[in-house]
C-alpha cells in the first residue's frame, strides 16, 4: 500500500502518539486536527470492537480518508472486566485520569486478585466499503500503588510481571513492543497485506 495516507480518528494525544509511532513506517498518518474534524461520535457501544467501529465510520464520513480508529481499556478480573469501555469515564462525567485511578484503587481495596488485561480494537474502514479489524491484549496485574511518570491512563497502576514494570515505568519503545495496541496494529498490518492481495 506504500505510504497511503490514514486518518487516525482519536483526539486523544498519547493514543495518537503512539499509533503514529507504531504505523509510521507504512502510512502517512492525519489527525482529526488536520482533517479540521472537532466534533465526537457518541461511544454507544457495548464492546470495544463496536466502539472502534463507530469511530472509524464517524469519521470516515466526515473525511473520505481510510480511517483507523482504535478503541481500547482496561479489563480487571476481579471486578468483572470493569473498567472495559467506560474506561476514559469510569469516574463520571469529569473523569480525569486521576480520579480514575483513584476509583480503581478503591475497588481492588482489600481484593488480592490484582489480574488485568488491557485491551485494544483497532478498526479500519475504507471508502469502499472494506473493513479491517484486529483485537491485541496485554496481561498484568494492578499494583496498589502508582509506580512510574510515562503512558497515559492507567500505565502507573498496569505492571507487566515479564518486564518488572509498569507500562509507566517503560520508554514509549518498550511500551509500544508489548502493548495491547502495539499487538492489534500488528495484527491489523498482516490482515491489511492480505486484503491488498485479494
Ligand atoms: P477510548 O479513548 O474511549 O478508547 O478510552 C480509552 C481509555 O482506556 C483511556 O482513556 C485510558 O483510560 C484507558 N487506556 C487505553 N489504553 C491505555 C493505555 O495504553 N494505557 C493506559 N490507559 C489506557
Amino acid at each position: 500500500m506504500g505510504t497511503a495516507k490514514i486518518l487516525i480518528a482519536s483526539n486523544n494525544p498519547d493514543k495518537i502518539k503512539e499509533m503514529k509511532a507504531i504505523l509510521s513506517d507504512n502510512f502517512e498518518p492525519v489527525s482529526l486536527k488536520d482533517e479540521k474534524i472537532f466534533s465526537d461520535p457518541e461511544e454507544t457501544g457495548k464492546t470495544f470492537e463496536e466502539n472502534s467501529e463507530i469511530k472509524a465510520k464517524f469519521a470516515l464520513e466526515k473525511s473520505g480518508l481510510p480511517t483507523i480508529a482504535d478503541d481500547s481499556g482496561l479489563y480487571v478480573y476481579a471486578l468483572n472486566g470493569e473498567p472495559g469501555v467506560y474506561s476514559a469515564r469510569y469516574s463520571g462525567e469529569n473523569a480525569t485520569t486521576e480520579k480514575n485511578n483513584e476509583k480503581l484503587l478503591k475497588k481492588l481495596e482489600g481484593v488480592r486478585d490484582r489480574r488485568a488485561k488491557f485491551v485494544s480494537a483497532v478498526t479500519m474502514l475504507f471508502p469502499d466499503g472494506r473493513k479491517i479489524v484486529a483485537v491485541g491484549e496485554c496481561y498484568g496485574e494492578i499494583l496498589e500503588t502508582p509506580r512510574g511518570k510515562n503512558g497515559f491512563g492507567y500505565d502507573p497502576l498496569f505492571y507487566v510481571p515479564e518486564t518488572g514494570k509498569t507500562f509507566a515505568e517503560m520508554t514509549a519503545e518498550e511500551k509500544n513492543k508489548i502493548s495491547h495496541r502495539a499487538k492489534a496494529l500488528a495484527l491489523f498490518e498482516e490482515r491489511l497485506k492480505n486484503i491488498d492481495n485479494d
